[in-house]
């Protein structure tokens, strides 16, 4: 059956169960889609979340779930595939497996891929000790021997080479056939850090932990936390369907409350618009697009409980012959 509902989410994230939450609380009836696949699945704890520090994602997740549903929000194991613009003005948005859904406002909140390095074992132990994001994760492993293995983007390798030493100054830079010369060079030395050009073969592991970076002439370089940088890839699939495009920073852009420009009755929060969204940011930009939700369904229910009082009061002036004279109710 297609029903229609306020709001559907797509995504039960930290953004989409953020926003689930403050809509249930605010008595509108909301469904979340999710696949069940986090970004930071990988990780068994989760940093940089005031009162939730080391917390695993998954009970994070859980939590947000029972939190949501005790407000009456319903939420779906099943992915969405496709959406469309409904007659009524709002979306319908068609299920992997279930009916599809048509509701006022949608919130895409879909997260977003980590396109990794493609050297052997790196995707295994990603979330593990093979990182991307100091801030959370790398004071677990600080004073330990920390390498970056530069990856397609240059920038943000070098970045990264001259960022890690900050946790550990035992650090290596594997350059793994990026050209870093001149300043990048000078200032990746200046911070202590050891550079090794040549070919990243794969790792060495030993009882589940990394022990080495393996190169291609067969050196094995100890090491025992390596951070990459992956290229992120948004989810946005849907929004893109409906419309909207991708700016110039590769990203949909949506306005500070999540509504997507140029789409109507559609917000986007979290990784999937903002790949620098910690947890903490966004739940926050899930909040925020809660909020604008709200207002903006407000207000569609004001226009409507105002066109049927006018209509009731013609109805009613009709009915006692007065039809044609001007209801002073209705004026007022
Ligand atoms: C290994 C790792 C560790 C991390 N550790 C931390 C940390 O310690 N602290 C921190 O603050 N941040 C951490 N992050 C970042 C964190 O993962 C993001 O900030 C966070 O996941 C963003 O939340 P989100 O709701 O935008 O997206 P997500 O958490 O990725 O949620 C998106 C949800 O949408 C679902 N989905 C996607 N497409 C569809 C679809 N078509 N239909 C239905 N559902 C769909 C997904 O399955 C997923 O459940 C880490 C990231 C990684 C990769």
């Amino acid at each position: 059956m297609n029903q229609i509902i306020d709001t559907v989410i797509i995504g039960g994230g930290a953004a989409g169960l953020t926003a689930a939450q403050v809509l249930g609380r605010a008595r509108r009836s909301v469904v979340v889609v999710d696949a069940g696949e986090p970004r930071n699945a990988p990780a068994s704890h989760m940093h940089g979340y005031l009162g939730h520090d080391g917390r695993s994602p998954a009970e994070l997740l859980a939590i947000g779930r029972r939190e949501a549903a005790a407000y009456g929000v319903r939420i779906v194991r099943d992915a969405a595939t496709g959406a469309e613009r409904a007659p009524s003005g709002g979306t319908t948005v068609t299920l992997r497996s279930g009916a599809p859904l048509t509701a006022r406002t949608l919130l895409v909140a879909t997260g977003l891929g980590d396109e990794l390095p493609d050297v052997p074992g790196v995707a295994e132990r990603f979330g593990r000790d093979v990182l991307h994001c100091p801030f959370c994760h790398g004071y677990e492993v600080c004073d330990r021997p920390l390498a970056v293995l530069a990856g397609a983007n240059a920038a943000m390798s070098v970045h990264q080479a001259l960022l890690i030493p900050q946790w550990s100054r035992d650090m290596v830079f594997f350059t793994n056939g990026l050209d870093v010369e001149g300043a990048d060079r000078a200032r990746i030395e200046a911070r202590g850090v050891r550079i090794v050009d040549g070919a990243v073969a794969g790792l060495t592991v030993e009882d589940d932990a990394l022990r080495a970076v393996r190169l291609a002439d067969g050196t094995e370089v100890p090491r025992e936390a390596l951070f990459v940088g992956p290229r992120f890839v948004p989810h946005d699939d849907l929004l893109r369907e409906l419309g909207a495009e991708r700016g110039q920073n590769g990203y949909v852009p949506v306005d500070p409350m999540g509504a997507v420009a140029g789409l109507p009755a559609v917000w986007a929060a979290g990784n999937v618009v903002n790949p620098m969204a910690q947890v903490i940011v966004a739940a926050g930009a899930g909040s925020a697009a809660a909020g604008s939700i709200s207002a903006y369904l407000l207000e569609r229910d004001v226009e409507r409980e105002l066109a049927e009082a006018r209509d009731g009061v013609r109805r009613e002036a009709r009915g006692t012959g007065l039809a044609g004279s001007r209801p002073q109710a209705a004026a007022d």
